[in-house]
C-alpha cells in the first residue's frame, strides 16, 4: 500500500512541477530589482531588458510577485505553441532536412554519418535521459576514439529542450565537416587537428514535449555544482543528463566548449554569479572576452541583440545558479559560453537556412581558437612519460 502511495505521489509531483509552470514578462524600475526574483528562486528565462524580464512560475510564485513592487503579467510561450503546430504537421513525416529533426530522425541521421564516415567518426551514447533516450555524442577526428595530441573541443546543444536552433546548426555543423573532409581545406584542417565532440541534444525528452525542462521538470542549466550555492563537484542527486554530461566531461580533458541556447542574440561568459546586474569577472576575464567576440565579430548581426559588441558576463545580464559554463570552467578548465543564437526559441524551419549561413562562420571561428594559444606535453622529469 505503501508502495503506491509513493508512486502516486512521485506522479503528482511530475505532473506538478511540469504543469504548474506558467510563461510571465515581469517589469520593474531598477536592475536590482531582479535579484529579488533570484533570491526567490524564480525561474528566469533568457529575454530581459532594463525594465522587463521572462520568466516561468507556478502559481504561488505569480501571487508573491504580484504583491511586490513588480509588473507581472502571463504571455503565451511561442515555443510551445509552435511545438504544438509542428508536432500536428511534421513531427511524424520523414523530411528531415526540411523541418525539424525529432528523437528518431536525429538518431538515424547520426548513425548514417558514422556509417558513411567511419575514419573519421565515432557515435556514442554517453547515457539515457529520464525516459529512455540515447544522449548521442558524435566525434569527429581523424583518429575516432584515440586520445591523441590534439585539443579536445565540445559543443553541446537543446540543453533547454524548446530551444532549438543550436540542434539542428549542431547536425549542419557535423555534416558540414564531414563531407569537406579531403576536399575543403578548412573542415580538413580541424578533423586533422582537433579532436571535435557535438552533442545535439542534451535533453532530447524535453525537446520531444517541447518542454524547456526535462522529464522530472528540472532545468538542466541550473542543475551543475555551483561555486557559491552548491560547491560539491559531484553528480549525486543530479538529473541523469546532468550526470551523463559531467561522466563525459571527465573522461576528457576539454578545454574549450560551448552551449548553445536561443531566446536572445548575444555570446554570454563566466561568472554567473552571485548577483543579478553585477559584472562578476573570473580571472580569465580578457580570454572571456576574446573567445566571445571571436563568436559575436563572425556574426553578420550579433550587436543587434541589444548588448554591448553581442557579448556579456553572465552575471550582469541575469545570475544564475547550478549553470555548465561555470561548473566547466572552475572544476573542468574548460573554457565555455553560452551562445544565444535567435530571440524567437523555436523558429519556424523554413528559418534554419538562413540561421545556418548566419551561424556557420561564428561556430567554425569559435571552434578554430582552440588552436590559439600556447600547447605542449608535460612529462615526468624521471620517467620521461607525458603527464595525464
Ligand atoms: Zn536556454
Amino acid at each position: 500500500m505503501k508502495k503506491y502511495i509513493i508512486i502516486i505521489l512521485v506522479l503528482f509531483t511530475m505532473g506538478f512541477s511540469l504543469s504548474e509552470k506558467r510563461m510571465v514578462e515581469i517589469t520593474f524600475n531598477e536592475l536590482t530589482q531582479l535579484q529579488q526574483l533570484v533570491d526567490m528562486g524564480i525561474d528566469l528565462d533568457h529575454h530581459r531588458t532594463h525594465t522587463e524580464v521572462h520568466a516561468f512560475v507556478s502559481d504561488e510564485e505569480f501571487q508573491l510577485i504580484s504583491q511586490m513592487n513588480f509588473g507581472i503579467r502571463e504571455i503565451p510561450n511561442e515555443a510551445k505553441l509552435y511545438f504544438e503546430a509542428l508536432k500536428q504537421n511534421t513531427m511524424g513525416s520523414r523530411n528531415p532536412m526540411e523541418d525539424y529533426h525529432n528523437y528518431i530522425e536525429l538518431t538515424a541521421f547520426l548513425q548514417d554519418i558514422a556509417d558513411n564516415y567511419p575514419d573519421i567518426t565515432r557515435l556514442e551514447s554517453i547515457g539515457q535521459s529520464v525516459q529512455g533516450r540515447e544522449l548521442w555524442v558524435i566525434e569527429i577526428s581523424d583518429n575516432p576514439g584515440v586520445n591523441e595530441i590534439e585539443p579536445e573541443f565540445k559543443y553541446v546543444a537543446n540543453m533547454h529542450g524548446d530551444e532549438t536552433v543550436g540542434r539542428e546548426l549542431s547536425l549542419y555543423l557535423i555534416e558540414w565537416l564531414v563531407e569537406g573532409y579531403g576536399s575543403d581545406p578548412r573542415a580538413t584542417d580541424i578533423i586533422n587537428n582537433t579532436d571535435v565532440f557535438i552533442m545535439p541534444t542534451m535533453n532530447p525528452d524535453g525537446f520531444e514535449s517541447g518542454s524547456r525542462y526535462n522529464a522530472n521538470g528540472t532545468d538542466l542549466n541550473r542543475d551543475f555544482p555551483d561555486q557559491f550555492s552548491d560547491p560539491n563537484n559531484t553528480t549525486i542527486g543530479r538529473e541523469p543528463e546532468t550526470r551523463a554530461v559531467m561522466d563525459w566531461t571527465w573522461d576528457h580533458h576539454f578545454v574549450l566548449s560551448a552551449n548553445m541556447h536561443t531566446g536572445a542574440l548575444v555570446a554570454n561568459y563566466p561568472y554567473d554569479g552571485p548577483s543579478s546586474g553585477v559584472y562578476s569577472a573570473c580571472p580569465d576575464d580578457d580570454l572571456f572576452i576574446h573567445i566571445s567576440l571571436a563568436y559575436a565579430d563572425a556574426h553578420p548581426n550579433m550587436e543587434s541583440g541589444g548588448f554591448s559588441n553581442g557579448i556579456t558576463n553572465g552575471a550582469q545580464w541575469y545570475a544564475i545558479s547550478g549553470g555548465m559554463q561555470d561548473w566547466n570552467y572552475i572544476w573542468e578548465g574548460d573554457f565555455d559560453i553560452t551562445i544565444e543564437q535567435n530571440e524567437v526559441k523555436w523558429p519556424s524551419s523554413n528559418q534554419l537556412a538562413g540561421l545556418w549561413e548566419d551561424h556557420r562562420e561564428p561556430m567554425l571561428v569559435y571552434l578554430e581558437e582552440v588552436h590559439d594559444g600556447v600547447r605542449g606535453i608535460v612529462i615526468d622529469a624521471d620517467s620521461g612519460e607525458p603527464l595525464s
